[in-house]
């Protein structure tokens, strides 16, 4: 959390709406998620948001990414520029996996000189796979509960588990080398059982694909999810962790090595967004505030990511039940209908804390209003 006087400082230097960049809390995070999964090698979700320099900074620390477009391809790639050739394979594999089940056949074009690890859940995409980028290595996604996650990731993407050994059979069958399973139990999950038995079903199948003569996949990917601290309820980190370590190890061989793609977890609570407010109105009785974001630009989660970001205020004072809105001109662009606010003034500011994922990502240029500047801390 930063402090309340550097965020004033920040916003008075550089004009609002600014979203500050903690690296320090980027890299507290890497280092919570090994010191907890020490066996799993995070693959940050570079979609939760693509900043080039968190991607350097995670980097820096360790972290290996998932990508999900070519261009986000490019950015990580970028950033291991200048290593020897001949360890750039395994280099690839180790530092980027390519996350996206569905991919355009220029994209595979691009993909393919790099020999890149991707994944995939249907028989189409093996045959564009083995015609566009046939150096790649295959990781099947598996559809797995999402049950009480706060947004569900398993309707779009996902072999059926029972069709899951055939599709293992037609890849090699098509001269692929399937390396892998995947899933993801949907985003924030904090109801734990989801890895639980998405950890059981992908047991099941190393156990039947091996069963069948598959002996080849090494890899085992288990997806992003771990839910951000938004609020005193959710469960720690180590307490997912104690789990997961331990179904893993009853679960799976030893040789098979354990992947995440944490996105939200690594980013959410390394950022802070300051924002003005503009207008000011009293409407059916009700106090509104209108501020200079909304959710065309950082509060864009509120819509995509189904997440709520309390606006604070650094005033005291009494409070009373506000209506906070956005600066366009769409009435979608309502960040709160119920925040206790004091009495503000035109020009005062506001921030809304543990909004680093599925944020700024997602902004856009609606009703000519450009996204926050961003500047960073601790980098
Ligand atoms: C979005 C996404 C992630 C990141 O998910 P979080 O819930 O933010 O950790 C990881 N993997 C895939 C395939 C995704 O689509």
């Amino acid at each position: 959390m930063i402090a309340k006087p550097l965020l004033q400082k920040l916003a008075k230097e550089h004009g609002t709406p600014l979203f500050i960049i903690d690296h320090a809390q980027l890299r507290r995070n890497l280092a919570e998620f090994k010191r907890w999964l020490p066996h799993v090698q995070p693959y940050y979700a570079v979609k939760a948001n693509a900043h080039p320099a968190i991607v350097k900074t995670l980097y820096e620390a360790g972290a290996s990414f998932d990508v999900a477009s070519f261009p986000e391809f490019k950015l990580v790639h970028e950033n291991i520029k200048g290593l020897p050739d001949k360890a750039r394979q395994d280099f690839i594999w180790d530092k980027i996996i390519y996350a996206n089940p569905i991919k355009a056949i220029e994209t595979l074009r691009e993909l393919d000189p790099y020999k890149p690890l991707v994944t995939y859940d249907n028989y189409e995409e093996i045959l564009k796979v083995k015609k566009y980028a046939p150096h790649a290595g295959m990781v099947l996604r598996l559809k797995v509960p999402n049950t009480g996650a706060m947004v569900e990731l398993s309707s779009k993407f996902g072999a059926n588990p029972g069709d899951a050994v055939n599709l293992i059979e037609a890849t090699e069958k098509a001269g692929l080398t399937v390396e892998g399973l995947s899933f993801h139990v949907g985003s924030q999950t904090t109801n734990f059982q989801n890895y639980v038995q998405a950890l059981n079903m992908a047991a099941d199948i190393f156990k039947e694909a091996r069963l069948r003569g598959y002996k080849k996949m090494k890899q085992l990917d288990i997806g992003g999810g771990f839910p951000a601290p938004y609020d005193a309820n959710v469960k720690p980190l180590r307490e997912l962790a104690k789990i997961l370590n331990s179904e893993i190890k009853r679960l799976f061989p030893k040789d098979v090595a354990v992947l995440a793609e944490p996105g939200r977890f690594l980013v959410a609570t390394a950022c802070t967004l300051v924002a003005s407010v503009i207008g000011k109105a009293d409407r059916d009785n009700k106090r509104c505030y209108y501020i200079n974001d909304g959710v065309y630009h950082t509060y864009s989660g509120i819509i995509f990511d189904h997440c709520k970001y309390p606006v604070k205020a650094f005033k005291r004072g009494p409070t009373q039940i506000c209506a906070v809105f956005g600066p366009t001109c769409d009435a979608l662009d309502t960040i709160s209908l119920t925040e206790e606010l004091p009495e503000l003034n035109l020009g005062d500011l506001v921030y809304s804390e543990n909004i680093g994922a599925y944020s700024h990502a997602s902004s856009t240029n609606f009703n000519g209003f450009p996204p926050a500047k961003v500047v960073h801390i601790n980098q």
